[in-house]
């Protein structure tokens, strides 16, 4: 196995340092941290997919224009998924299997890209983004990014439901994912979205967590728990259920206090998160290649 760290939504929103805690100037940094992991058996798995070719194409109407203007990414076709894997040696037909931690606008761009692939998501986010009930639900999910929704394949991850779900490291109610190795699995961590969750990988160095957007800014889940006023309140906009988020968070911070929480924590949008993952990921640790030589690592993104 190895573990590609992509940020497949590079993003270049006013603020500054309120915004993302280290950037001088007027502009801050927000990445779209996706996995891309080459198994043996399994073909390349995506943990999220970002923007997707068609959004940096033509990005409205398709995706909402009032968080593009805060958010203002840099819409590259370069930079997506489907050319970053073909960089790397990979047709799309070799993703088969795509999970997501929920089915926001800026995560699930680039599912149309790879129609052959099953995509993993929990019952409650199917269920709640298929609905839509409220502005904000139609604001965030995007149906037009989703392809064919036939090969969504779900977890039910509510407590209290018939299914039991295991511990990883205190996390409790972790679940298996199906059709997948239990080198993969769903961690509910809902409040951003009803059904948002975490993925957990164990890869060559160990397991990590996607946390998803159970976060913005990594002051919250390894700081005083505070993330910068800006970020802050795009998190307040778009959270679905607040409390449920804070405790979400809370359970991850419980879990990084464990002296024997050996596991690797980040989440989507935070650009120094990115950088230290690609460098603690094994290909942040490829052989030195002669100086001329051009490689396709995760840092061509
Ligand atoms: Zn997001």
């Amino acid at each position: 196995m190895k573990i590609h760290h992509l940020d497949l939504g590079p993003a270049r929103p006013l603020g500054g340092k309120l915004m993302d805690g280290v950037s001088p100037g007027l502009l801050a940094r927000l990445t779209c941290h996706c996995l891309a992991v080459e198994t043996d058996a399994h073909g390349v798995v995506l943990v999220d997919t970002g923007f997707g070719l068609r959004d940096t194409l033509r990005p409205t109407p398709r995706l909402p224009a009032w968080n593009l203007a805060l958010l203002r990414p840099r819409f590259d076709p370069e930079r997506t998924a489907i050319r970053q894997l073909k960089r790397l040696g990979y047709a799309p037909t070799d993703v088969r299997h795509i999970i997501m931690t929920h089915l926001d606008f800026d995560h699930a761009g680039g599912l149309v890209d790879f129609p052959q692939a099953e995509v993993h998501l929990t019952a409650a986010e199917a269920e709640a983004a298929t609905n839509r009930r409220s502005f904000l639900d139609r604001t965030r999910w995007r149906p037009a990014q989703w392809g064919d929704t036939r090969r969504w394949r779900t977890t039910e991850t509510r407590l209290g439901s018939r299914y039991a779900g295991d511990t990883l490291f205190g996390l409790r109610n972790v679940r298996e994912i199906g059709g997948l190795p239990p080198e993969f699995l769903f961690v509910p961590l809902p409040g951003h979205t009803p059904g948002h969750a975490g993925v957990a990988v164990k890869g060559p160095r160990g397991w990590l967590l996607h946390a998803g957007d159970t976060y913005f800014n990594r002051a919250e889940a390894h700081g005083p728990g505070v993330a910068p006023p800006l970020v802050a309140a795009y998190e307040h906009m778009m959270a679905a259920d607040l409390k449920a988020q804070r405790e979400s968070l809370e359970r991850l911070r419980t879990m990084l206090r464990a002296p024997d929480a050996d596991i690797a924590v980040f989440c989507t949008h935070d650009p120094v998160e990115f950088v230290a993952m690609s460098a603690w990921s094994e290909s942040g640790y490829a052989p030195v290649v002669a100086a001329n030589t051009e490689t396709a690592t995760s840092q061509a993104a």
